[in-house]
C-alpha cells in the first residue's frame, strides 16, 4: 500500500518510539544492535529513561542490585510479587492501612531503606497507606502506562522495588496534596526514627 509521504513519515516516527532515529524512512529491520544509532541510551536521556521502567532501567539506577533469583529466596511470596513483578494487595487488607503510630519510620521491606515517616500518614480511606510525603530522595517516580491509564508508579530509590502510585491534587487537607498510596507488603514499620536520629547527630 502506497501512503503519502506525510503519512509514511508519521508512521516511521511514531514506530520509533524515542530509541531510533527519527529518519523517515529508515527500514526498522536494519538497525541491529551496535549500530551507531544504539548509541542513544535511554539512561543518558532522563525523560525518556523514565518512560521505561523495565528492569533493564532500574538495574541501571538504584544502588541494590539483585537477581531475580536472589529476591525470590529473600522475600516471602507476597512480598516477591508486589515490590519486584508490580503487584498491588487488597485494599483495606494491609497490615499499615489503619496503622497511624506517632512515632516511627516505614522502611522499604526489600532493602530496609527509611521511606516514609509516621507524622507523614494520613488517613485516607483508600485502603491502603498513604503518605503526603517521603523521607527526601528515598522515592523515585516513573510514569506507568499499563491498563491504559498513565499513573505515576513510586518504586524505593534504592532498591527499585515497586511500592504503588502517587496521586495529586485530590483535595486532602495536607501540606502537599499528593497521596503516596503505598501497598503495606512494600514496607516495613520500626518504632526507631533513623531519619530523626540522623538529623540530630
Ligand atoms: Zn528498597
Amino acid at each position: 500500500m502506497r501512503l503519502p509521504s506525510f503519512l509514511r513519515t508519521f508512521y516511521a516516527f511514531s514506530n520509533t518510539t524515542f530509541h531510533r532515529a527519527p529518519t523517515p524512512f529508515a527500514n526498522a529491520t536494519s538497525l541491529r544492535p551496535g549500530t551507531a544509532l544504539r548509541s542513544i541510551s535511554l539512561p543518558s536521556i532522563p525523560f525518556v529513561g523514565a518512560l521505561f521502567h523495565t528492569a533493564e532501567t532500574r538495574k541501571m539506577s538504584h544502588p541494590v542490585q539483585k537477581s531475580e533469583q536472589e529476591w525470590q529466596a529473600q522475600l516471602s511470596p507476597d512480598q516477591f510479587r508486589i515490590l519486584r513483578e508490580k503487584g498491588t494487595e487488597p485494599p483495606f487488607s494491609g497490615d499499615y492501612d489503619k496503622h497511624y503510630p506517632s512515632s516511627g519510620t516505614y522502611a522499604c521491606a526489600g532493602c530496609s531503606a527509611p521511606l516514609y515517616t509516621a507524622d507523614q500518614k494520613f488517613k485516607s480511606g483508600c485502603g491502603w497507606p498513604a503518605f503526603f510525603d517521603t523521607v527526601p530522595g528515598a522515592v523515585t517516580r516513573h510514569v506507568d502506562r499499563t491498563f491504559g491509564m498513565e499513573r505515576i508508579e513510586i518504586v524505593c530509590t534504592n532498591c527499585g522495588g515497586h511500592l504503588g502510585h502517587v496521586f495529586k491534587g485530590e483535595g486532602y487537607p495536607t501540606p502537599t496534596d499528593e497521596r503516596h498510596c503505598v501497598n503495606s507488603v512494600s514496607l516495613k514499620f520500626s518504632n526507631q526514627d533513623p531519619v530523626k536520629e540522623q538529623s540530630k547527630a
